[in-house]
């Protein structure tokens, strides 16, 4: 009763303290900085811990830093971002097993300053993911008795000898997306293409949806951040929307040709970074100064095609934040279809019964540094930031991904309609 307690002044401090029912989203974001600086790259390793516990980061999008023995079967983890200044994202993925089946108490920290933000989620297959058994789940209790966010969770968790994965959220690094963008290449009228290189040398891939002869385009981007994987799983439902077989999505696909391109950041997925690419830099704050290979080879591909005569018509980048909401363009200001994302938002909010949705128009119109503005500002795409919570139901995810997709289709096929 006690620990619902503190959960509850926590959610209230958090979302209720600015005096109005909806988040009020972000603070305006500043312009930064984008020259490549270093990061922390982490030591790969099994940590063999004693008492025949094991742990490790070695795999894709894993982070842990530093591992001890804290008591009789109790275990803390401390988890370090790429490099600093960082946005409070602190992602962590590791995986254990034991020789000997048992109980232990795992407590995750992280470096000073750091507030945790992610509900632990387990799997024992690294592909289905449930939250963590809340009965035993515990935050910093004096930090939340102080109205502080809490510097660390704990929680108990059975091992055995078959390997748990345990991570901030569901696990899915570049090598799940490029199966998931290969099932999709078997459409014949998806194409699947890389359009250059990460910092890194991985690759970053393109799918193209539609008509490849029509000049009208629409842009879709996703997981520059890469902790943010509930964005991530509302671009696939949208994505795989627009792959449907119905007359809508016929029509739409013959008249318009979509490029997706469904990881920006490959090098920060498979790392298990907190925000940055492997230039040290948050991608979405660099498209002003394109600074880094992964936002200039976005640029360059679109500009290319505006070159050739096309037009974008409508640009979405997903994301994560604490809630869902959306950040728009100013709404004084008009792209190629005017009002056309207003009308896209009223249009899915009608699909899903009980959902008010949240919109944050930028109405200062400035800085151009993030992708939606740049976009817009560079190509007059009618343009959305899509921000998912880090705890939207997954159903419901998928559902307004779905819902989404389906509006944009029909107002961009006849935008008079309301
Ligand atoms: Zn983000």
């Amino acid at each position: 009763m006690v620990k619902r307690w503190y959960l509850f002044i926590f959610l209230w401090a958090i979302f209720w303290s600015c005096g109005d029912k909806q988040w009020k989203g972000q603070e305006a974001i500043q312009r930064v900085n984008t020259e490549t600086r270093p990061i922390q790259y982490q030591w790969k390793q099994t940590y063999h811990i004693g008492k025949g516990l094991h742990f490790s980061n070695e795999f894709d999008g894993a982070r842990l830093n530093g591992i001890a023995m804290t008591g009789e079967d109790h275990v803390t983890v401390l988890i370090t971002p790429e490099n600093t200044p960082v946005n409070a994202s602190p992602w962590y993925a590791f995986k254990v097993w034991s020789d000997t089946p048992r109980n232990i108490r795992v407590k995750i920290t992280y470096n000073e300053g750091v507030s945790h933000r992610y509900y632990p989620k387990l799997s024992r297959d690294q592909k289905t993911w449930a939250k963590i058994d809340s009965a035993s789940y515990q935050l910093d209790s004096v930090s939340l008795s102080r109205k502080l966010a809490p510097t660390f969770c704990e929680f108990d968790l059975s091992v055995s000898s078959d390997t748990t994965w345990i991570a901030a959220q569901e696990l899915i690094v570049s090598k799940d997306i490029d199966r998931w963008e290969a099932q999709l290449d078997t459409f014949s009228f998806v194409t699947q293409q890389e359009i250059g290189k990460s910092r890194n040398g991985k690759s970053i891939s393109l799918l193209q949806i539609g008509n490849p002869e029509s000049k009208k385009m629409v842009m879709i981007l996703s997981r520059q951040h890469p902790p943010e994987v509930t964005g991530w799983l509302a671009m696939q439902a949208f994505v795989e929307r627009l792959c449907a077989s119905d007359s809508l999505t016929q029509s739409f696909r013959n008249e318009y040709l979509t490029y997706v391109v469904p990881c920006i950041n490959p090098d920060g997925v498979d790392l298990g970074h907190w925000r940055h690419n492997a230039g040290g830099i948050d991608l979405n704050r660099d498209w002003e100064a394109f600074r880094q290979p992964e936002t200039q080879l976005i640029r360059r591909f679109m500009q290319d095609k505006v070159i050739k005569g096309g037009k974008f018509y409508l640009a979405i980048d997903f994301h994560s934040t604490f809630e869902d909401i959306y950040y728009t363009i100013s709404p004084k200001l008009n792209g190629n279809m005017p009002g056309l994302v207003p009308k896209i938002i009223a249009a899915t909010a009608g699909q899903i019964p009980g959902y008010t949705p949240n919109v944050k128009p930028n109405e200062k119109d400035a800085p151009h540094i993030s992708s939606s503005e740049s976009i817009f500002h560079a190509f007059h795409a009618e343009a959305f930031t899509y921000e998912v919570g880090d705890d939207t139901p997954r159903d419901l995810i998928r559902e307004k991904g779905g819902a989404t997709a389906a509006s944009s289709m029909q107002l961009l096929l006849k935008p008079e309609s309301k």
